[in-house]
């Protein structure tokens, strides 16, 4: 078994979007919860990231966000979150927050989420992270981009070997299982790395 004791989720900051994607962020931030694990985030009040901070408070849990500090200049940060790290640029933050996780998920975003869910991946196929990788595809949301990454794959711009980054799942109720059953993946990925 896997231990799991802080994940790092990517979400969406925008406000505008289905309900049926705040449902599911809560149930992720209620599972998580429950099985005792610290919750990292980009400290956002607003969309997914205000939902996730809100349940995991409410359901008493821990959540850390990290934010750059022209962010919370602009008061973006949530406000009832008590732990943060305030840091100096969106590189600074986006290596925060694979500090120390054991997995990472991502649930529906935009260009942010799909660039730092992306970075997780280039990162892991050069074995320089090597934990978890969740893609929850709610609502087929991210179909479009699965299918983009079969065809780097099919068109030998990755391996097969690749695919075995990512592990996609529909529903964040599926969570804690998609952690423990994802394949493992070493540091000597580097030798892989290439095609
Ligand atoms: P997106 O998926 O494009 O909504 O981007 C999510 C990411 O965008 C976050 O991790 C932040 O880098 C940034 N972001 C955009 N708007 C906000 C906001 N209101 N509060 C916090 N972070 C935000």
């Amino acid at each position: 078994m896997k231990e799991i004791k802080q994940v790092c989720v990517y979400c969406a900051s925008s406000t505008q979007i289905d309900r049926l994607y705040l449902e599911a962020t809560e149930v992720l931030a209620k599972e998580l919860v429950k099985h005792n694990i610290t919750v990292v985030f980009g400290g956002g009040s607003v969309g997914l990231m205000g939902k996730l901070a809100d349940v995991v408070l409410s359901e008493g849990g821990r959540i850390i966000g990290i934010m750059p500090q022209f962010m919370r200049d602009v008061e973006w940060a949530h406000k009832q979150v008590k732990e943060f790290h305030f840091v100096g640029d969106m590189h600074e933050r986006k290596k925060k927050f694979l500090d120390g996780t054991d997995a990472l998920i991502t649930l529906p975003g935009g260009c942010g989420t799909l660039e730092e869910l992306l970075e997780a991946i280039t990162l892991k196929r050069l074995g320089l992270f090597t934990k978890p990788i969740i893609i929850v595809n709610i609502n087929h949301y991210y179909d479009p981009l699965i299918d983009m990454l079969e065809k780097c794959i099919s068109e030998n711009f990755m391996s097969e070997q690749h695919r075995q980054m990512w592990t996609v799942i529909e529903d964040t109720a599926q969570i804690i299982e998609a952690i423990q059953s994802s394949p493992a993946w070493e540091i000597g990925a580097i030798q892989t790395a290439r095609v």
